[in-house]
């Protein structure tokens, strides 16, 4: 994934895409190398982080340990010359890995300030970073967050400020990005910033129906989901709380069973006591 056209290819970005702005476009020249890191394909959760943030070396203090060939990363980054014939083709490549991953790293410090969160509010209230799968927070815009703020520890993850839960980003684009370049605390922390984007929760909860009766919270399948439901030694399952008379009365109406019919002792076990 080199800016210029090598070979090199970090894990950010998925084989078969072409950048957006690598091509010989009039303005390539003028590019920096944080825009055309930011403008390419799968690249959308990010913000360009400005050049004297990445300038001031005590915003990165720790991160010189964990990049390989740290200052030609960073010059990469703030496009400072190289000379030629100073680093081989196999090292190019290598560097452009790590400047991706020192960007990333950055990345995750900055967004945490007041620029970088305006950055990212302006990406957020575009809808850049999708919107949530779940059905009753009706197309919630999302954050990108990571479940750790280690690098090469999980992907990314989008979070719902509505139904505050994670979930995998839309776009396989995004499959590959590591989480450690939002981290753990930016979408909390932007919500925190701007609390009128907070949505409110949705009231609205899903009500599983069999044969539009709820079920019932003594059915095995509930339990099973609770967690309070335990295998014997022969396989059989068993809930923690005595349930015999329960079964029995199951057992009963899956006999008498006509379940099609309303009001039967079966469909009568999925509806009783349903809350
Ligand atoms: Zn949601």
């Amino acid at each position: 994934m080199s800016r210029n056209g090598g070979a090199g290819g970090g894990a950010v970005h998925n084989d078969g895409f072409s950048s957006q702005d690598s091509g010989d476009t009039s303005g390539s020249e003028e590019t920096t190398w944080i825009s055309w890191f930011c403008q390419l394909r799968g690249n959308e959760f990010f913000c360009e982080v400005d050049e004297s943030f990445i300038k001031d070396d005590f915003n990165l203090t720790g991160l010189s340990s964990g990049v390989t060939y740290f200052n030609y990363a960073l010059d990469t980054i703030l496009d400072e010359n190289i000379p030629d014939g100073e680093l081989d083709e196999r090292q190019q490549e290598l560097i452009e890995v790590s400047a991706e991953t020192l960007y990333g790293l950055i990345h995750a410090r900055y967004i945490l300030t007041s620029r970088g969160m305006q950055a990212m509010y302006a990406k957020y209230i575009d809808g850049q970073f999708g919107r949530c799968p779940r059905v009753y927070c009706v197309g919630q815009q999302v954050l990108p967050v990571g479940e750790s703020d280690m690098p090469r520890c999980s992907t990314v993850r989008i979070f719902c400020p509505m139904c505050w839960d994670l979930y995998f980003p839309r776009s396989r684009n995004h499959y590959s990005l590591d989480g450690a370049y939002w981290g753990t605390t930016f979408p909390h922390l932007f919500l925190h910033s701007y609390p009128s984007v907070v949505p409110q929760r949705s009231k609205e909860k899903y009500v599983p129906r069999i044969f539009g009766f709820k079920i019932h919270h003594t059915s095995q399948q509930v339990q099973r989901n609770n967690g309070t439901l335990v295998d014997d030694d022969e396989g059989n399952s068993n809930n923690v709380v005595s349930t015999s008379r329960r079964r029995r009365a199951a057992i009963q109406g899956q006999t008498n069973g006509n379940t099609q019919v309303r009001g039967s002792t079966a469909a009568g076990a999925f509806a009783r006591g349903a809350s």
